[in-house]
């Protein structure tokens, strides 16, 4: 049981009109009642109730505030919790926390209020991790992720399959165990129906995390074309700001121009790039290099073109490059007359998403953005009736128990003994068990929490 005190400031740090210390442990309570002065003289003490009243330390009014007492053990940590709502800004926060600290009380370290609510059993792990997820959420969709998580059902997906295997294992192993007693064995028939079960669930979570890691990482979302067809014209539209500088002579955009912007719910990082082809000019070929480097790692490629010139040379080189790239085509400046062999474009890259634009007439965004929803949302399911995997360390794991399942599930298939296969459901429970934090160790619970902001 974890027995010392420990407090942080847990409001973001800068001017604000109310700011909170929060301290928890087996102290919290007799240090807040050393430097709490109440202004009502006949207090009672509630679980949660606001008391109003001043920090007093050494004689001297440090400030007004509002000091709430937690019982244990039904809080954020299990512990008792004391929180002051001071008044914001640097000063006052830092002179009741240093006061804080002089009564034996530790600073806490990064997440270590909800590495104590994990600690003590009343969250698992991915609901842990769910907490700086909702924190650090870039849209409202990474939001409802994170709040899933948070409610648990993530982790109740992955406990009916961990339990679903568990089962099969201590069936296998009483097999393995008495072989002679009359204990009815189970059959490779049933081992495989378990197995094939369990693989197609932890298939179905992992068909989630594409789209998962799109909503809470972004898409990197990459705009290429040759100079003048309307890059920077496109994304000064998204953006609904003109930031970059649109110009009517080729190759200006000679950087990369990178912008955060929201479709949908799904954050996007877009990226302008000075388009993929060779060059002599120095600061030009910079551009050229980087764009590269961030077509390879792109998710999405938006790929202009410009309906009022024949394909070039240099068209044809890109549409070479994004074969195997999530790709839609825009037919820019359809305001002008098209000369633009569509036919060429829909042989080169078929099955692509080819929208007709006009950034002049802000003809065809909001196909573009149904386009990149599209993308995102590939496997058509719906937000509420599926659980999304989205975190890194979670869909890893995940693949690890898919592999494993499928490994003995191929040992079943084949009739190998029954030791074979159930290393292989061990080793898959133990991957689910780290997901919720069945098993942990220290360094992995120090990587997790390292992450958190502080007072957290
Ligand atoms: P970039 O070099 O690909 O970034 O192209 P720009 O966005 O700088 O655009 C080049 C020129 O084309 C500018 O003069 C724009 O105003 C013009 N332009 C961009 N989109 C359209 C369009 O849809 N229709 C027409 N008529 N002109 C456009």
């Amino acid at each position: 049981m974890i027995s010392d005190t420990i407090v942080a400031i847990s409001t973001a740090t800068g001017e604000g009109a109310i700011g909170i210390v929060r301290m928890s442990g087996a102290r919290a309570f007799e240090v807040a009642d050393l430097i709490f002065k109440p202004f009502s003289k006949n207090t009672q003490w509630t679980d949660k109730k606001m008391v109003y009243g001043q920090i007093v330390y050494d004689n001297k009014v440090i400030d007004e505030v509002l000091l709430v007492k937690m019982f244990a053990p039904r809080t954020y940590t299990c512990e008792n919790i004391v929180e002051i709502h001071c008044h914001g800004g640097v000063v006052p926060l830092k002179t009741i926390l240093g006061i804080i600290l002089q009564q034996d009380v530790r600073l806490a370290a990064r997440g270590e209020f909800t590495q104590r609510a994990f600690l003590n059993g009343r969250i698992d792990l991915a609901q842990a991790e769910s907490v700086i997820d909702l924190i650090q959420s870039k849209t409202s969709k990474g939001f409802d992720i994170a709040i899933q998580q948070l409610d648990g059902k993530l982790s109740n997906r992955i406990n009916i399959i961990r339990e679903d295997i568990m089962t099969l294992m201590a069936q296998i192993e009483v097999s393995i165990d008495y072989p002679e007693e009359d204990i009815e064995e189970i059959s490779y028939a049933k081992i495989k129906t378990v197995l094939e079960s369990n693989l197609n669930s932890i298939d179905t979570l992992l068909k989630t995390s594409q789209s998962g890691r799109m909503i809470r990482e972004g898409l990197k979302t990459v705009i290429i074309g040759k100079p003048n067809v309307g890059k920077s014209s496109l994304m000064n539209a998204l953006l609904n700001e003109s930031r970059a500088i649109v110009t009517d002579i080729p190759g200006t955009t000679r950087d990369i121009i990178e912008e955060n912007i929201n479709i949908a719910g799904i954050p996007i990082r877009l990226i302008d790039t000075a388009g993929i082809r060779e060059t002599d000019d120095a600061v030009e070929k910079i551009g050229v290099e980087k764009s590269k480097k961030y077509f390879n790692e792109a998710d999405v490629i938006i790929f202009v073109l410009n309906a009022a010139e024949m394909l070039s040379d240099e068209d044809r080189e890109i549409m070479s490059y994004i074969q195997d790239k999530h790709t839609i085509v825009l037919i820019n400046k359809s305001d002008l007359p098209t000369v633009i062999d569509e036919n060429e474009i829909r042989k080169t890259l078929h099955d692509r998403i080819i929208i007709k634009t006009s950034m002049e007439q802000l003809i065809g965004l909001d196909e573009l953005e149904k386009a990149i929803e599209q993308i995102v949302y590939q496997n058509q399911f719906e937000m509420n009736e599926q659980e999304i995997v989205s975190n890194e360390r979670h869909i890893a794991l995940l693949h690890k128990a898919f592999k494993h399942v499928k490994d003995a599930l191929e040992a079943a298939k084949t009739h190998l003994p029954y030791d074979f296969i159930e290393v292989d459901i061990n080793d898959a429970m133990n991957a689910l068990g780290l997901i919720t934090g069945q098993h942990i160790d220290d360094e992995l619970l120090s990587n997790i929490f390292g992450r958190f902001c502080l007072g957290k």
